[in-house]
């Protein structure tokens, strides 16, 4: 058995949102190069992503919402037929193309095949290398680069679906997950645990005081060591105590040191510690099973040395 699966999609590649924005399909090809200069491409398991059903996504959103998205999409496609703009806004930094739904789709559908390999126990774990990311994408709305949360829906089909009965979240994107928490907020089943800078965008924290969720906001230009400790004194308790049958990562890059999306001083050598302490309980309580999906990362160049470091560890090579 390979032990970790890498799951993408071209039209993931497709999805822009003008010249200029950082939210590039040039992030995924970053990812790619690093993985095979670095020789880790031929240790993983590459499957290409299905388009979710509906079905699914509504575990996470509702109908009313995903209609309002295709009939964008439907309306942009008609009109750049007739010579109009090649994008529609959704918020003041975040638009659509025509391949936007398809790969907003791809993402999803990424992380519920990822959640299926795992869990038929193909592999141990996997990474998502998907764009559209999805931890700002709300119950009812897109916002922030996000159109479907891809953890979220992963993390309800694992229960829903695969009758789990406990899941984690863990995310270190350098942004609060708004919209994950929007969506699991006060839902029992799963355990969210999260540090993101703070003031900071979305700019809507404390949102939720559900129990299930576990905050850490840190101020601007905090270092990796005192992540560390905070997620050695915090996170893992938590994570210990509420024993994940699976666990989710919202992974995101742009904490990175090197990221100017961020002022926070995470260096690659952080994201293999965090990988190494969620895997640790990842084995003691979940047979192993993690499904990781890329959110953030823009500076080029340390988004894919940190997703290498990300996955050697969840590869253990
Ligand atoms: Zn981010």
């Amino acid at each position: 058995m390979t032990m970790t699966g890498y799951f993408t999609h071209r039209d993931c590649w497709k999805h822009e949102m003008g010249a200029g924005h950082p939210e590039c399909p040039e992030r995924l090809d970053a990812i790619e190069d690093r993985l095979l200069i670095s020789g880790l491409d031929v240790a993983l398991t590459r499957r290409e992503a299905p388009l979710a059903p509906l079905s699914d996504i509504e575990l996470a959103h509702s109908r009313m919402y995903i209609a309002s998205l295709r009939g964008l999409s439907d309306g942009l496609r008609e009109e750049i037929e007739a010579g109009g703009p090649t994008h529609a806004q959704v918020d003041p930094d975040t638009s659509i193309n025509v391949h936007t739904w398809d790969a907003a789709l791809r993402a999803a559908g990424a992380a519920l095949a990822a959640t299926d390999a795992v869990m038929a126990g193909e592999m141990e774990n996997a990474f998502c290398a998907i764009r559209p990311p999805g931890h700002h994408a709300c119950h009812d709305k897109a916002m922030g680069f996000c159109f479907f949360n891809n953890v979220a829906i992963a993390a309800k089909y694992a229960l829903e679906r695969h009758g789990l009965k406990r899941v984690a979240i863990v995310d270190f994107d350098v942004h609060h997950g708004n919209g994950t928490e929007d969506i699991v907020g006060g839902d029992q089943r799963i355990l969210m645990v999260s540090f993101f800078q703070h003031p900071f965008y979305p700019m809507d924290w404390p949102h939720s005081s559900a129990s299930n969720l576990v905050n850490l906001p840190v101020p601007a230009y905090t270092k990796g060591m005192d992540i560390r400790d905070l997620i050695e004194s915090i996170w893992i308790p938590r994570l210990e105590a509420f024993r994940p049958e699976m666990i989710f990562i919202s992974a995101g890059f742009d904490a990175h040191r090197e990221d100017d999306m961020g002022q926070m001083g995470l260096v690659e050598q952080d994201y293999a510690w965090i990988t190494h302490r969620v895997k640790d309980v990842a084995r003691r309580h979940a047979k192993g099973r993690i499904v990781s999906c890329l959110e953030g990362g823009y500076a080029l160049s340390a988004l894919g040395r940190s997703v290498e470091a990300h996955i050697r560890v969840l590869a253990d090579v």
